[in-house]
């Protein structure tokens, strides 16, 4: 079993290895004592406590929740190939069209859709890169998105016309293990010195700087799919099946509340209560199919 100590050193390492920026106050790191593999969050009713995540897989048509999984994190980023996974062996079948929300839906689980050749529909998941700063003049900073990226020179072009030549990579790590490189462009220091649009551009002393994650233009393409009719058409489904499972554990079995701690609990007790919901949808599926 892990000490909550054990977790706490580890956490206090892998924070160690970060860029000194993205670094956290050691003395701020804190462990649950009783539930130290989950990590300690703010739910949505404002209660900081462990929190764990939780995912069915839901059929469309019959609304059987078909497999589920329950992790020690609180964001599902990282859960959509195990769980495409978990419902092909479950199943023995292939699965050709997932439908999720923005949570599902990073580069990393958009490229593990693609190998495994599944169709994945959900809404990109907002990328960290294209949050708003405020500039010097304490507007909004030009957005990102005002700059044209130049795949073959690999640089971006600003609004003023001028080059942000690539500058560095920076690696991020992200749930499970795995990274994700964060490539930097920057203008040169005497264009944004001397640019009419600096105070609305810059927000601070130095030049312009644009991150660009590795495989972004997978969130590009997956951006145009998904405003297509066809897709909306199709993403309607999930609301009506995958949420109302959700709705219905939640809501009348407790599925975000567990009665133990630590990870092998918080599974058994998903588990039965996914049993429990898929019985008595089947049970509901039988009657209407005899009294119909
Ligand atoms: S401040 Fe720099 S990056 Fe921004 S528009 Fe002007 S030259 Fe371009």
């Amino acid at each position: 079993m892990t000490t909550a100590a054990e977790v706490l050193a580890e956490r206090i390492c892998q924070n160690a290895a970060k860029r000194s920026g993205k670094r956290k106050d050691p003395e701020k790191i804190q462990v649950s004592l009783t539930d130290p593999i989950a990590p300690l969050r703010r739910d949505k009713f404002k209660v900081y406590r462990p929190l764990y995540s939780i995912q069915y897989l839901v059929d469309p048509v019959s609304h059987l929740i078909v497999s589920y999984g329950c992790e020690a994190s609180p964001a599902e980023s990282g859960t959509l190939a195990p769980m495409i996974d978990k419902t092909q062996k479950i199943t023995g079948v292939r699965l050709k069209t997932v439908l999720a929300d923005g949570g599902y839906c990073s580069i990393l689980d958009l490229h593990d859709a693609q190998e495994r050749n599944v169709e994945l529909i959900a809404p990109p998941s907002a990328s960290g890169t294209s949050r708003r700063s405020k500039s010097l003049s304490g507007e909004d900073q030009i957005p990102r998105e005002e700059f044209t990226f130049d795949a073959p020179a690999n640089s971006y072009t600003c609004p003023a016309g001028k080059r942000l030549a690539y500058k560095d990579r920076e690696k991020m790590v992200r749930q499970g293990g795995r990274h994700l490189y964060h490539f930097r462009y920057q203008c040169d220091a005497s264009h944004c010195q001397t640019c009419p649009m600096r105070s609305r551009c810059l927000g601070g002393n130095g030049p312009r700087m644009i991150k660009r994650m590795k495989g972004e233009e997978l969130l590009e393409v997956q951006r145009l799919k998904i405003s297509q009719d066809d897709a909306k058409e199709l993403y309607r489904l999930r609301g009506q099946s995958v949420e109302r499972s959700f709705g219905d554990g939640k809501g009348n079995r407790g599925v975000d509340r567990f009665h133990g701690r630590g990870l092998a609990r918080a599974r058994t007790e998903t588990g039965l209560l996914t049993l429990a919901q898929y019985l008595l949808r089947r049970d509901n599926l039988q009657q209407n199919a005899a009294n119909p």
